[in-house]
């Protein structure tokens, strides 16, 4: 299904060669095991039209284009629903606005003003659909590899990649655990909304310092609490609903976290409260949204009580 031949090629020079050489037998044993609804996805794949975009825009968002009659953009529509829930984007498509639940370009806007990374080789852990892989190629990085243990985003990433086969992304449905221990191949690695559904937070910044040169970058975003380094709150319970959150720490908190685990250099460069405008239903995600997990009579609380959703971006070297 995707040939991982190209990257292999461009890892043989670098510390990744190895690793790269085992991937291919990696994903062919994962796809094996698959998952129930794998065959569904990828036909609404494999049902995309053939086009070439005359244009691409991955500098302002993630924008392909090109002469395409109705017929056809219906039939792009088509294929791209068969692959709802979009939770990250938005995408725009050969005239098809693919208006997913996250304004992820807006936090793209809160944390690329505060890297560099034009020529790094990039992991994004917990990728979702890629959406940040392409932002990451616009912001001129040189390969950027996603790995992300959920196959529907796994197959949303495929439906954007089938039009732009030449660009150095690729997409592993792999979770952080699967990679081998000591990588220690990239120049930036970013974890984005993973690190609280993490139950052990050290474990998890050491497991991304192993993945890093030595001087490399980390980008760590997660929800957080206000507070100081003594201050963490661990939800009872559910947190805005969902199941999965262990732990939020204050920014002072975290960045202890994060020297204890060994990164220098620490830093937050951005805080922010997460708006309902940000996170919301649409066409391409009718679920409930962050308006249903916040207290109707007060949006500073979850419905559980607990502080409303505030994300801090922060930056740290190994
Ligand atoms: N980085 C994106 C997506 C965050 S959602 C963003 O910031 O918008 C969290 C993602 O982490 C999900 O797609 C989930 O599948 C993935 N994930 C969960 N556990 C993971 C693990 N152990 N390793 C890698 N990815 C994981």
């Amino acid at each position: 299904m995707i040939d991982l031949s190209p990257l292999i090629q461009r890892l043989a020079p670098t510390p990744l060669a190895q690793w790269a050489t085992t991937l291919p037998a990696q994903l062919e044993a994962k796809l094996r095991k698959g998952h129930g609804d794998l065959a569904r996805w990828q036909a609404a794949v494999d049902a995309l039209p053939a086009l070439h975009p005359s244009a691409v825009d991955l500098v302002d968002g993630v924008r392909l284009d090109a002469a395409c009659d109705e017929a056809t953009r219906q039939q792009v529509q088509t294929a791209l629903m068969g692959l709802s829930p979009w939770r990250k984007g938005p995408f725009d498509l050969f005239g098809v606005h693919v208006d997913t639940e996250w304004r992820s370009d807006w936090k793209w806007s809160r944390v690329a003003p505060h890297l560099d990374l034009v020529g790094k080789r990039v992991l994004d852990v917990g990728c979702g659909n890629g959406y940040y892989q392409w932002r990451m190629l616009g912001a001129g990085a040189d390969l950027v590899v996603g790995i992300d243990p959920n196959w529907l985003f796994f197959c949303q990433f495929q439906a954007v990649q089938r039009y732009l086969p030449q660009q150095p992304a690729w997409h592993l449905p792999f979770a952080l655990e699967e990679l081998p221990a000591q990588l220690e191949g990239f120049d930036t690695v970013f974890s984005m909304g993973v690190f609280y559904h993490r139950r052990s937070p050290i474990e998890h910044l050491l497991a991304l310092k192993d993945c890093l040169v030595k001087g490399g970058e980390l980008v760590l975003e997660t929800l957080v609490i206000e507070g100081d380094e003594q201050q963490m709150l661990v939800p009872e319970d559910r947190y805005a609903q969902m199941r999965n959150v262990w732990f939020l720490p204050s920014v002072p908190a975290l960045a202890r976290l994060m020297r204890r685990a060994g990164f220098s250099d620490v830093r937050c460069v951005d805080v922010s409260v997460t708006q309902v405008e940000e996170q919301r239903s649409t066409p391409w995600m009718r679920y409930q949204s962050l308006s249903d997990f916040l207290d109707p009579n007060d949006p500073t609380r979850t419905v559980e009580g607990l502080p409303a959703p505030r994300r801090a971006v922060m930056v740290a070297r190994k």
